[in-house]
This record gives C-alpha cells, structure tokens and sequence, in this order.
C-alpha cells in the first residue's frame, strides 16, 4: 500500500490568504506513524505570492496531520507551515510560528479556544438557493431553520462534519445560520495552535466537499451588503483560572485588557471588518469596544451561564470569517496572558 499525502499550506495572497495544497505519493509507506514519516516538501512560490521567480522555491515542513476522510485511510493531510529554504526559518507569510511560540510561553495556563467558523454557499454568483431576480424573503426564520424553503446545502454541510468527524477533529457542532445559505460550525475546545490548524483544515476540507456539490463555499465577512448578516468566527477563550471558581473576576479583568488594546485586534481580525461590525446585525461596530454578559451587541459577550456559574469562558465576537485562527489566538494570549 502507498500513502497519498495531501500537503496543506497557506498561501501570500492578500489581504486574506488563501489555502493551496498538492499531492505526494509515497510508494515505500504503508501508513503515517508519525510527523517523521513525512518528509519536507517545497513548492513555486511565485506562484503563491510568496517568492519572486527569481528565487521562487519555497519548503512546506509538515507540522500536523489528520486521516484523509474523502481518500481513505492510510491517505493522509499534512497541515505544513511555509518555510524559507536557506535555514528554514519562517516565511514571511508563515502566522502559524508565531503563534506557536506565544502559546508555548503560556502553556502553564491552559488556554483553550472554541472558534465559530461562519460561511456562505455561492452557486455562481449568488448564495446558493437565493431567486436569479431579486432577493429571498428578509432575515427571521432561516436561523437555525428546517426544510428546503428555509436552508439550503445541508447535504453539504452533513457531509462536511462527517468528513471533519472523520479526520478526527474536535467540530462540536453545526447550524444554520441568520442568512440564508450561510452555515456555521465549531472547533474546540482546544489548545493553541492546534484549534487553528484544525480551522485551517476544515476549511480545506469544506472547499474540497463542496467541489462533489459544484458549489463554493466563501468566508466573505460581508458577502451581501444591506439587510443581511455577515459572517464572523466568534473565538472563545478561557485559561484554566477563568474556569475556576470565582474565574469570573479574571474573565471580566481579561476583557479590560482586551480593551486597552482594541484597535489591533480589529486590524487583524479579518478583511473587510468595517463592513461586517456596524454596530446592526449582532455586532458591536468596529470603532467601539465594549463587553458585557448575554450582549450579543458588544464586542465581547460573556455568556448567561458563564456569569450563573460565576466562571468559564469569555466570546469575542469580533473575527471575521476570513480570520486567520492563528494570528487571532496568538493576539489572544498576548493580550490577555502576556502584557
Ligand atoms: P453561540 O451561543 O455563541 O452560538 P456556540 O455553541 O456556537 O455558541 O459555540 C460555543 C463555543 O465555545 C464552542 O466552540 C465551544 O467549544 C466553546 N467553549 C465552550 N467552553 C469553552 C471554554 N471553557 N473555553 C473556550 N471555549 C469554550
Ligand atoms: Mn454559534
Ligand atoms: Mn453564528
Ligand atoms: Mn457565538
């Protein structure tokens, strides 16, 4: 038997990267034991918007790996990070380093994160499902809503967390979301940065599903201006103290911190923030900072029984859809842990 290992990484695109990956054959392998078993890579990175022609090789390092769940065990994918060929230090577009080492400075405080990821499906040019004239009925009864006139491609989405199932991710769950053709699923509870390449993964593996479906599938954190909810990745955050009794005080001190540093959370949270945190449809606009327990309309919530239970965990409702996972948790754990 020969594994078939589908190498993952991301790409130089901006203002929002993009997820690439290619095929290694391995005919000596019977199965990945460990990271060991699988070998350096490169890749043209004038391709990806990572390197100039002129010195355009770039080296994958495979960092994590998941059953392949659309190939079949033993196929394999690779979560790799981008690395420069001369020392293998991290490419510049390479979050995923950083984040690692701010995680690893703070593993005494057993950060976990639960990340919302939030997406639309586009048939062409319109969400799918949505009339070819016009639009479907306003926003109200699509949340969390059954039967086709009220969500459509949830075969998609079935298969979809069956595949991450599959693959031995942490999804706990998925839902239809405020608008229409717009889903949601959760990773985590998990520690950093496994929450985001697990994030980075399911995404990969939602494109590829939907590619059986010919639909696409978009993290546009505003795909239809007006009346219509954006998509975010709300980020949910608790150390081992906020969990403990009496974790309420260091939860609320948490967003106190993540106050006096608003503005850059917004700048890296995702393209196109502006559009999607207005202060309507769930959000706390962009320019204001605010939290508050139950306030779906701050940027962060602390959730009802969070605050019954006078511990757990904090939501920052802030991320995008297009985020990327690991510059948001490692501002997290700056923000919160390290300042
Ligand atoms: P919402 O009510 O905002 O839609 P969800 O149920 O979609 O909430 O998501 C809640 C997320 O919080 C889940 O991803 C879950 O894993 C995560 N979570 C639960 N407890 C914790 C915790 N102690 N620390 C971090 N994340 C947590
Ligand atoms: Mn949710
Ligand atoms: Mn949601
Ligand atoms: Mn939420």
């Amino acid at each position: 038997m020969a594994v078939k290992a589908e190498y993952i990484w991301i790409d130089g695109a901006k203002p929002t990267a993009k997820l690439r990956s290619k095929t290694k054959v391995m005919l000596d392998l019977d199965e990945v034991k460990s990271l060991d078993d699988l070998p350096l890579w490169g890749f043209d990175g004038s391709s990806t918007q990572q390197a100039e022609g002129h010195a355009s090789d770039c080296a994958l390092k495979p960092v994590n790996y998941y059953l392949d769940p659309i190939r079949g065990w033993p196929h394999v994918l690779v979560m790799t990070e981008v690395c420069n060929p001369e020392d293998m230090s991290p490419h510049v577009s390479n979050t995923r380093a950083a984040c690692v080492d701010m995680a690893g400075k703070h593993m005494g405080e057993e950060c976990l994160f639960g990340i919302e990821q939030e997406y639309t499906f586009y048939d062409g040019i319109k969400p799918l499902g949505w009339p070819d004239n016009g639009f479907p009925a306003p926003q109200g009864g699509y949340y969390c809503g059954v039967g086709s006139d009220e969500v459509y491609g949830r075969e998609v989405v079935e298969d979809h967390m069956d595949a991450c199932m599959e693959a031995g991710l942490s999804i706990s769950g998925i839902n239809a979301e405020v608008m229409p053709a717009q889903w949601e699923y959760q990773i985590g509870p998990l520690g950093a940065p496994e929450v985001a390449d697990q994030i980075w993964i399911s995404r990969w593996l939602l494109y590829r599903i939907a590619e059986e479906y010919g639909v696409s599938a978009t993290l546009a954190a505003k795909p239809v201006k007006g009346d219509w909810n954006g998509a975010g990745a709300h980020t949910n955050f608790s150390t081992k103290a906020m969990r403990e009794d009496g974790g309420i005080k260091v939860i609320e001190e948490a967003c106190e911190k993540l106050g006096k540093r608003a503005m850059l959370h917004i700048e890296n949270y995702g393209a196109g923030i502006e559009d999607r945190l207005t202060g309507a449809h769930e959000t706390q606009s962009w320019e204001q900072f605010s939290w508050g327990v139950s306030d779906r309309g701050a940027s962060i919530r602390i959730p009802w029984q969070v605050n019954v239970d006078g511990k757990g965990y904090l939501e920052d409702r802030r991320p995008n859809a297009n985020c990327d996972p690991y510059v948001v948790c490692r501002l997290m754990v700056e923000s919160v842990c390290d300042l």
